[in-house]
């Protein structure tokens, strides 16, 4: 992949439903300047305000990351931003007609596609990239959570996922170039446990659920009456439990494709730095919240690190 800053050559839209709203919308992608970095517009509110995809407009992390400014909201802006990083993509303006991302299958299959459809332009100048003389790290003991990120040439990623289900078990997933994102990474779905489903369905958390955006894990025992009440709130069909405690509304991509999905979060979050990284990032028991905390830890490193460069002048 060039040093040079690219951009899409063209406009290109992907349409469908918020997970947490349930509203049909549409996102724009449009080709943008350099140095301009990734940024979202809501073209449904007055004065179409625009905001920064960076680490400092994070708003929430509850089930998605949020950005927010002056009041207004972008939810679920992970798996565009994923999808922009995996591709190259340095500059683009994301114009969204609803406060929420298409969440289409829970991947980011969909805006690669997207973007590979507008082509990619390579722009005149260079790319700017965070690098690192010594390794950063947040952690949370109790909660076995750490993230770090040591120096290297290029951006690779690894992520152990192990939520204490018996039916996810331990799983890792490592991404060792970025060029491999679209093949390895992309195509990888959200995933939640049956539990928290039907509580986040009753308390109308997750209005766009359809049980095709997400793969389901059975970690307690349930009846075929209790997933028939569920099938009935999706208005699907019976779903019955397959042998490797997965709902049988899909067939999994990869063995370990929770834990994918979990490093294209990782992904998405951290390229709210706005610039590439070169830099190995480990992350044990990742999510948003710690992700982008993990973002804030770095951030505030390098500026500390210029200022005190300024300062020895
Ligand atoms: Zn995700």
């Amino acid at each position: 992949m060039s040093d040079k800053q690219k951009t899409i050559k063209k406009p290109v839209s992907v349409s469908g439903k918020g997970l947490h709203t349930g509203k049909e919308g549409t996102l724009t992608m449009v080709p943008a300047p350099e140095n301009h970095g990734i940024k979202f517009k809501r073209t449904d509110i007055d004065g179409q305000p625009v905001i920064d995809a960076h680490i400092t407009n994070v708003v929430a992390t509850d089930r998605g990351t949020t950005l927010g400014l002056n009041g207004y909201k972008i939810y679920t802006i992970e798996h565009v931003l994923a999808a922009l990083t995996g591709m190259g993509v340095d500059n683009a303006l994301i114009e969204l007609d609803m406060e929420e991302i298409p969440i289409k299958d829970g991947s980011s299959k969909y805006f690669v596609e997207a973007i590979e459809q507008a082509g990619i332009l390579e722009q005149n100048s260079f790319k700017e990239y965070i690098e690192l003389i010594k390794p950063i790290s947040y952690e949370i003991p109790e909660k076995k959570i750490k993230l770090e990120i040591e120096p290297s040439d290029h951006f690779s990623v690894t992520v152990v996922v192990d939520y204490d289900s018996r039916v996810l078990g331990q799983q890792i997933a490592r991404l060792g170039r970025i060029e491999d994102f679209k093949a390895k990474i992309a195509p990888c779905r959200t995933f939640v446990f049956l539990h928290e489903l039907e509580f986040l369905l009753k308390n109308n958390l997750i209005k766009g659920g359809d049980l095709n955006n997400a793969i389901v894990f059975v970690n307690k025992k349930v009846t075929q009456e209790e997933l028939d009440y569920l099938a009935d709130l999706f208005n699907k069909p019976r779903v019955k439990v397959k042998k490797d405690g997965i709902l049988n509304n899909l067939e999994l991509y990869f063995d370990n494709e929770p834990a994918r999905h979990k490093l294209l979060d990782v992904i998405g979050d951290l390229s709210l730095l706005g610039k590439s990284i070169k830099g190995h990032v480990t992350a044990y028991r990742p999510g948003h919240q710690v992700n982008t905390e993990f973002a804030k830890v770095i951030y505030n490193h390098i500026n500390n690190y210029a200022y005190d460069k300024r300062a020895t002048l």
